[in-house]
């Protein structure tokens, strides 16, 4: 979207977005609020914006950051924690607990630094971990245990954020390459659907052919690049720009150019990783949670000491998945729930919404302590997995990479490539997308930054 707006905003007026879905947006997810005013959503993607990137400067100018007074209310709640057994955490362990995430977060980042290139940020975190408890013997069981679930519980967050996969695929390199260290800022209660109607808006309704899947990209000598759709329709255009999830040009990209990639755009896209994950919103009538409460860490603590059971709770596969709740940041009767990353989603992609909404009451009745938490009144939940627009959540490092030797340097996936016009190797096809950019890659402002490089590097081929 952005590629084509850059483009058409510079005069190449016969720009035309094609997507394989009923939407545009992709991996980028608003979904208007059941019952709602028609402008409110969940997004069960992005929500906050990194300041000051193109996409922060868009919301802005079209009123779409929430009020600076929700980010100071914001940073005023608190982090609920609670474990398994239902009991709340005091002050001192809570303290203790942060303190022990910033410590190791921060040794991880300097043992990332001398890590070797067999080194896997599972590993760097494992012996960060490791090193605190060895700097810090009076932690000796039982309250290790707690540890020990906050690391099991930094552990999903990092997965989460950082592709969803294992953390053993994911290179060490990824830790210190995907510090963007700008500051982010909240949507408002329009979400990115705002921005998703701007650009709808610049670009021109007509000028996106919705439900159109490409199944095919012929590029020959002399020739223009042949697109073929699902519905056996040809457009023939002077350059292609392909912006599919890392996931899809992993699973169709054999079959989707014509000829192949070339074999080193083949092994990057290969050397690469991206898996999925996904995330649901719970409805209710009405909140019942605390009002200073912005996130439910569940301590999944071994033989808890004390017993607060007001509930009696079996873990399921499908609560399993589940890692971490939060009232929802800016619509106010709903909560947002999180697939730890690293965990297979296919459990929770084929379970039921009733068995989704079982697990995440039990839970909830668990965590908090309370067995009258009401059960929700609708659910909302992605299949990133099974989606087949879709695929995989965020592109990563892998391990495979670094062992291969292989350029893992992902901006060559921008490098064009070429066809054979009267004897003049000219620019075709190029690929950009999230995946492609090496500062912001798995984030929304690096599709973005992608897709408006490689826009100018067509005006200016
Ligand atoms: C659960 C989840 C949470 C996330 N959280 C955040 C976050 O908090 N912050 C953040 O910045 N980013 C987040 N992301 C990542 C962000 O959404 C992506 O990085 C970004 O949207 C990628 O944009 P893209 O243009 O590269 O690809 P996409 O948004 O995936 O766009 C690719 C488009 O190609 C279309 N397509 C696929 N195949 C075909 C075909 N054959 N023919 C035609 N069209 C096709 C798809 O339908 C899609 O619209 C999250 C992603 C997920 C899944």
């Amino acid at each position: 979207m952005a590629a084509a707006q850059t483009l058409i905003t510079a005069g190449f007026t016969n720009t035309k977005v094609i997507e394989s879905g009923s939407k545009t947006g992709g991996r980028v997810m608003p979904v208007p609020v059941p019952g709602g005013d028609g402008q409110s959503s969940f997004d069960l993607s992005v929500q906050r914006l990194v300041k000051d990137s193109p996409l922060y400067v868009i919301a802005q100018a079209q009123n779409l950051l929430a009020p600076p007074t929700t980010v100071t209310t914001l940073a005023a709640t608190k982090s609920y924690y609670s474990t398994a057994n239902g009991c709340p955490l005091n002050k001192d362990l809570i303290d203790a607990l942060e303190s022990f995430a910033d410590a190791v977060a921060q040794q991880v980042s300097t043992l990332a630094a001398q890590a070797s290139t067999t080194d896997s940020a599972g590993m760097i975190y494992q012996k960060a971990f490791a090193s605190y408890l060895q700097q810090n013997p009076t932690i000796v069981d039982p309250s290790s245990r707690f540890y020990q679930a906050m690391f099991d519980l930094e552990r999903k967050a990092y997965e989460y954020t950082n592709g969803a996969s294992d953390w053993n695929r994911v290179s060490a390199k990824q830790i210190n390459n995907f510090k963007d260290a700008r500051p982010s800022e909240m949507l408002n209660k329009n979400g990115f659907q705002g921005i998703l109607n701007y650009y709808i808006s610049q670009i021109g309704q007509a000028n996106i052919l919705l439900n159109t899947q490409v199944t095919q990209i012929s590029y020959v000598d002399d020739a223009k690049v042949r697109l073929m759709f699902a519905n056996n329709q040809v457009m023939d255009c002077d350059f292609v720009l392909v912006t599919i999830p890392l996931g899809l040009l992993k699973k169709n990209g054999p079959t989707l150019f014509n000829p192949p990639l070339p074999p080193a755009t083949t092994a990057l896209i290969n050397n690469l990783g991206c898996d999925p994950t996904d995330t649901f919103v719970l409805i209710y009538d009405k909140p019942f949670w605390p009002k200073d409460m912005n996130a439910l860490n569940l301590l999944r603590v071994k033989d808890d000491p004390w017993n607060c059971k007001v509930y009696n709770y079996q873990e399921t596969e499908v609560s399993k998945t589940i890692w971490y709740l939060e009232p929802h940041p800016y619509q106010p009767n709903a909560i947002i729930g999180y697939i730890g990353g690293g965990m297979d989603p296919a459990y929770f992609e084929s379970a039921s919404s009733e068995a989704i909404m079982n697990a995440s009451t039990n839970i909830l009745k668990m965590f908090m302590s309370n067995k009258s938490i009401p059960y929700p009144k609708s659910l909302i939940r992605s299949s990133n997995g099974v989606d087949q627009n879709i695929v995989c959540s965020a592109s990563y490092y892998t391990t495979e990479c670094d062992k291969s030797g292989a350029s893992c340097d992902r901006s060559q996936l921008e490098n064009p490539i070429m066809i054979n016009k009267a004897g003049v190797a000219t620019p075709a096809i190029y690929i950009a997308g999230e995946a492609a950019d090496g500062n912001g890659f798995g984030k929304a402002n690096g599709a973005v930054a992608s897709g408006i490089r490689v826009a100018k590097a067509i005006m200016a081929a």
